[in-house]
């Protein structure tokens, strides 16, 4: 109810007035009482939130059971509404679906904004309070049953961002009363912890609408891999010998904000695209031994057979047990393109992978 009212039987917007023209407006309503609430058709009042969002309310308290909104969701309303206007669809606030998919159970679902552009229908929900997981995943359901893709920001977020759920967590900033968008939780960026630039949430909005909020792009691509390798010395036969530590695909190259990936040579399931990445000509190439199979001589691995560096001079096993204490100082050594597919992407967790990326250029 808030951002919208009845005049007659024509819906007024809050967000269409201006400070002198929202004062007209009260004075004319204070007169012929003449707007009603969208809910329940009570008598209304114009008030301005003390976060200064201009919006309708219920003259006086009566059965309707309509909760009032924080002066924080309506802020956030009104910026969606503005984010939407700027992409040049329609918004409309507390939005139902049309009477032609009302059930006999009532109306299915209330959006905060609805996003319209011709057939297109985006709904876009706040989420204040805590709501339920089970909740979320239901509300989201009677969205799609409609035919409205459902977008969720939560204040708190407690549920796993999918294809099929946007969610994303917002933050609110009294000071400069902006909200902002944090796409994805914290991951690791050249060795550091990291989050992403949060998003203005108009800016935000409007990206939504103009194709830059993009799901999963990685896969598909190809990608720059670097390979870093560390010389040491080999146990058996006491050369020098190149081992492979990390590789690490560059995401961020091609898409900005979104984080890089490594791996070792130890991740379960990875070894078949390690033998494709690194064909043993590459390896003779950059003195590295034969990635392969081994078994350990050690008795704190078990001496147990795993896929492992071995020396380039003996081919014997270089223990990832040493691998992990030892000082020498890691080279990257060479650059190879690998594409990035959806196997690939499973291998590594999907909070890293599948999830939103927003193009910022
Ligand atoms: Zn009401
Ligand atoms: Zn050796």
């Amino acid at each position: 109810m808030p951002l919208k009212c009845l005049n007659d039987r024509n819906i007024i917007y809050a967000f269409n007035y201006d400070d002198d023209a929202w004062e007209a407006l009260r004075a004319t309503n204070k007169s012929t009482k003449s707007l009603r609430t969208a809910c329940c058709g009570a008598e209304v009042t114009l008030k301005t939130s003390h976060l200064g969002t201009k919006y309708f309310a219920h003259a006086r308290k009566g059965p309707c059971v309509t909760a009032p909104m924080t002066a924080e969701h309506l802020l956030a309303q009104a910026h969606i509404i503005e984010g939407t206007q700027a992409a040049g669809w329609l918004p409309e606030p507390e939005a139902n679906p049309p009477i032609s998919e009302i059930t006999p159970n009532g109306r299915e679902w209330q959006a905060d904004v609805l996003a319209t552009n011709g057939r297109a229908k985006i709904a876009f929900e706040v989420q204040w309070s805590k709501q339920t997981p089970n909740e979320t995943l239901h509300r989201q359901e009677r969205y799609r049953a409609s035919g409205v893709r459902g977008l969720w920001f939560f204040r708190h977020l407690n549920i796993e961002t999918s294809k099929e759920l946007p969610a994303f967590q917002i933050y609110f900033n009294e000071d400069t009363r902006i909200f902002k968008v944090q796409l994805d939780p914290l991951h690791y960026m050249d060795d550091e912890l990291k989050h992403t630039p949060p998003i203005p949430l108009q800016a935000f909005v409007q990206g939504c609408l103009t194709g830059k909020l993009i799901y999963a792009p990685a896969i598909g691509l190809t990608f720059p891999m670097e390979i870093f390798t560390k010389n040491k010395q080999c146990k058996r036969c006491l050369k020098m010998t190149n081992i492979v530590t990390r590789l690490k695909i560059r995401i961020s190259d091609k898409l900005p904000g979104c984080p890089n990936l490594e791996t070792d040579i130890y991740r379960a399931g990875i070894q078949p695209y390690v033998l494709e990445w690194l064909p043993a000509a590459t390896l003779r190439e950059l003195k590295i031994g034969k990635l392969k199979v081994r078994k350990s001589f050690m008795q704190v691995e078990r001496q147990a057979s795993y896929f492992s560096n071995g020396c380039f001079h003996c081919d014997g096993i270089q223990p990832e047990y040493y691998e992990e204490r030892s000082l020498e100082v890691e080279h990257l050594v060479s650059k190879v393109e690998i594409e990035f597919t959806e196997a690939l992407a499973k291998l590594f967790s999907a909070r890293f992978v599948n999830y939103w990326w927003f193009n910022r250029a």
